[in-house]
């Protein structure tokens, strides 16, 4: 799922969750669950645009964190200041699962091997059946906008 759908659900949880611990950790879970969903992303690998693999990632990426980026000020812009800082703290929270996954990616660190198994099986644990990336980039689209519109 892209960092800016993850982060979308940790800028909400932010608004409910008064404690900035808490709601690092509640965006930590909530990564987790969503995972389970299916998504789309797994397609990003055979997108037509691009030609090689890396190519693809990094492109899916940047725009990943431009959308981060640009909906992380908005919700800062749209939320009631009081929470800002258990807002940010979700937000890092969701980003977090990911962000670990890809310091094993760079390190291979055994220390992190164990977790990049569970969050990569997480993904396949209720649903076997991926969705294709259209319908995967739609739905992450609506959540985002529905996210959105509950923070304000
Ligand atoms: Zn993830």
């Amino acid at each position: 799922m892209y960092i800016t759908a993850h982060a979308a659900a940790g800028a909400v949880l932010g608004q409910y969750i008064s404690s900035v611990p808490l709601a690092f950790l509640a965006g930590f879970v909530m990564h987790l669950i969503l995972d389970m969903i299916p998504h789309g992303d797994e397609w990003i690998k055979d997108w037509k645009w691009f030609k090689n693999r890396m190519t693809r990632i990094a492109v899916a990426s940047f725009i990943d964190l431009i959308g981060v980026i640009t909906m992380s000020i908005y919700w800062i812009n749209h939320s009631d200041p009081k929470n800002l800082a258990p807002m940010l703290a979700a937000i890092a929270g969701s980003v977090a699962p990911d962000a670990l996954w890809g310091l094993y990616e760079l390190t291979k660190s055994p220390i992190l091997k164990w977790y990049r198994t569970l969050h990569t099986e997480i993904h396949e644990l209720i649903f076997k059946k991926e969705i294709s990336m259209k319908q995967g980039f739609l739905l992450q689209i609506i959540f985002v906008i529905i996210a959105t519109w509950i923070i304000g």
